[in-house]
């Protein structure tokens, strides 16, 4: 019976997976016409921007928006991944690379963008910030992951790289990024230590929000088109089971579907949640497979379409409390 629906799934998802790859072409084009500049080098010698400021280069967008809050006025900050494409395994233009060099400091997270990873050690190793090193970190693969597949760019670093989706992990680099660039740009440390402590206390504040709101809930199983909610999970005492692993790229594979399908009828799973910049296509054949209603849960790896990190967040938390039923 399993296998009969898992080959269903299988055919279906591979003509999804060529419709979900045109769109996804489609879409990086759009992107590189309307948004032809962003995240190439500001200019300037010494790591200086035009303003006469220094330049912060972050990797992806929560690490855009916490050395925006923590670099304020300050600083120059500019990001390497455009708004609306998925960061992971982002390839990066020869221009971009050659930014590196004029970059004050570069913040990154290693092992989620490779390219990234290897511009950094070659051109800006001694002005980097890297962000996971910075606190302790979760293996990759949890027991429901995706142990013994092949996933590439990922399996070197061996842990979780979606950090950021602990507020508290993430109030504990806002602290260090402060005293990062405070040691970078030491003429405004006062400005970067005062911002940094304001940021943290913001995102523990958003901690207790989640923590509160997740308290008491009828279910504590989610599954995620991607494992990006490991920390997540970890911090409130949730379920996490990820349809595919850490890269939403990696297909799964008919058997993975069979088993989550599986698993969620047997956890009363009543949701199935999707991703913005992930084709919601196999969440919703699971979803109907299952039973589920699908809703977007967002990895916030891009910038959100309305809002920031922490309302990003916040509505992750109403979406959350509606599907696990919480008190
Ligand atoms: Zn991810």
């Amino acid at each position: 019976m399993m296998s009969e629906s898992s080959r269903r799934i299988r055919i279906r998802n591979a003509s999804l997976v060529a419709a979900a790859a045109l769109v996804a072409t489609a879409a990086t084009a759009a992107c590189g016409a309307e948004i032809g500049s962003a995240g190439e080098s500001p200019g300037g010698a010494s790591g200086v921007s035009a303003a006469g400021k220094p330049v912060v280069t972050a990797a992806m967008y929560p690490l855009q928006w916490l050395a925006e809050q923590v670099g304020g006025p300050d600083v120059t900050v500019t990001g390497l991944t455009k708004p609306g494409v998925e960061p992971h395994d982002l390839e990066l233009s020869p221009l971009q690379v050659a930014g590196l060099q004029e970059t004050r400091l570069v913040v990154y997270i290693r092992g989620i963008q490779p390219a990234v990873d290897e511009a950094v050690e070659q051109h800006a190793a001694d002005r980097s910030f890297e962000v996971a090193s910075s606190v302790p970190t979760l293996p990759s693969a949890g027991e429901e992951g995706h142990e013994g597949e092949e996933e590439h760019g990922h399996e070197e670093v061996g842990y979780d790289p979606h950090l950021w989706l602990d507020p508290a992990r993430f109030a504990t680099v806002a602290t260090r990024l402060g005293e990062r660039l405070a040691a970078a740009d030491p003429a405004h440390a006062q400005g970067y230590r005062e911002r940094a402590a304001e940021t943290a206390a913001g995102l523990t504040a958003l901690d207790g929000e989640l923590a509160k709101g997740l308290a008491t809930c009828s279910s504590r199983a989610i599954v995620t088109s991607h494992a990006a909610f490991g920390y997540l999970a970890n911090r409130y005492g949730l379920h996490q089971i990820g349809i595919s692993g850490i890269d939403p790229e990696a297909e799964p594979s008919p058997a993975r579907l069979a088993e989550v399908a599986k698993v969620a009828k047997q956890e009363k799973v009543t949701t199935i949640f999707t991703e913005t910049l992930v084709s919601p296509k196999v969440a919703e054949v699971l979803a109907q497979e299952v039973g589920a209603k699908t809703a977007v849960l967002d990895p916030v790896e891009s910038q959100p379409a309305n809002g920031d990190y922490p309302s990003a967040m916040r509505r992750n938390l109403e979406v959350l409390q509606s599907a696990l039923s919480c008190s």
